[in-house]
């Protein structure tokens, strides 16, 4: 069986991941996995049963038994999120599951039991896969990795932006303190803390378009494929 090829994209909340992902997906044909959404959705599972953060073994019964789901018909950029078969794509990016979320994602038996479910989603195609513990713990032997970042400001303002777009009336200090708040709460965890892979392509998008982030990715990922071919 020819071996897949796997893409890591790890960086700080509002990096632009996730957008950069969706388009070099659509691009190169690869599939892509959103893993925050993953966290996400079962935040809003959790959050809608009222489990209780401390109860470690009803969290990991939900977490073993949610199914999440992505559907991609409508290309990437429009993915819609199932969680047990229920459109949760706009509900887990609401204020309630960002304020949670890295809560959630510091727990280490969720991690072990999420890290499972998207290492078997990479198994049979190619694979964009974008988090925070990608290159250093999910895949760890992906063949591109990279590591997009960009400061604090920047990356709050393209946030702002995005959840006006959806209708969200949020403002310019709440989004800020909310990353940076999850910036702390996921680079200072014990298990999988935000950390570039030691091998990881190092970009600070605070400057670039994204255009010139897709093309500088793409261009690495072509000439790769190529020199394998
Ligand atoms: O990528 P996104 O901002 O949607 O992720 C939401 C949260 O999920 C992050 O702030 C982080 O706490 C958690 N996460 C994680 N590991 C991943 C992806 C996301 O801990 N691989």
């Amino acid at each position: 069986m020819k071996k897949t090829v796997q893409i890591a994209i790890d960086g700080p909340a509002g990096a632009g991941k996730s957008t950069v992902a969706k388009i070099l997906a659509q691009e190169l044909g690869y599939i892509y996995i959103d893993t925050g959404a993953m966290y996400r959705a079962l935040t809003y599972k959790i959050i809608k049963e009222k489990l209780d953060l401390t109860d470690i073994s009803l969290l990991k019964e939900l977490a073993e038994k949610t199914s999440i789901t992505f559907d991609n018909g409508q290309g990437f950029a429009n993915q819609l999120v199932y969680c047990d078969g229920e459109d949760v794509t706009q509900l887990i990016r609401s204020p309630g599951v960002n304020k949670l979320v890295s809560k959630v994602a510091s727990i280490p038996e969720i991690r072990e039991i999420m890290v499972l479910k998207q290492r078997n989603l990479s198994l049979t195609a190619n694979v964009i896969m974008d988090g925070r513990d990608i290159g250093t713990v999910v895949l760890p032997d992906a063949k591109y990795k990279f590591f997009l970042t960009a400061s604090l400001q920047e990356r709050a303002n393209r946030r702002l932006k995005e959840l006006k777009e959806k209708g969200y009336n949020v403002q310019y200090a709440g989004v800020l303190d909310d990353i940076a708040q999850r910036d702390l709460m996921d680079s200072t965890r014990d298990v999988a803390p935000l950390k570039p892979a030691r091998d990881a392509v190092i970009i600070d998008t605070s400057n670039m378009s994204l255009n010139e982030v897709v093309s500088k990715i793409k261009k690495i990922v072509l000439e790769g494929e190529n020199r394998a071919l």
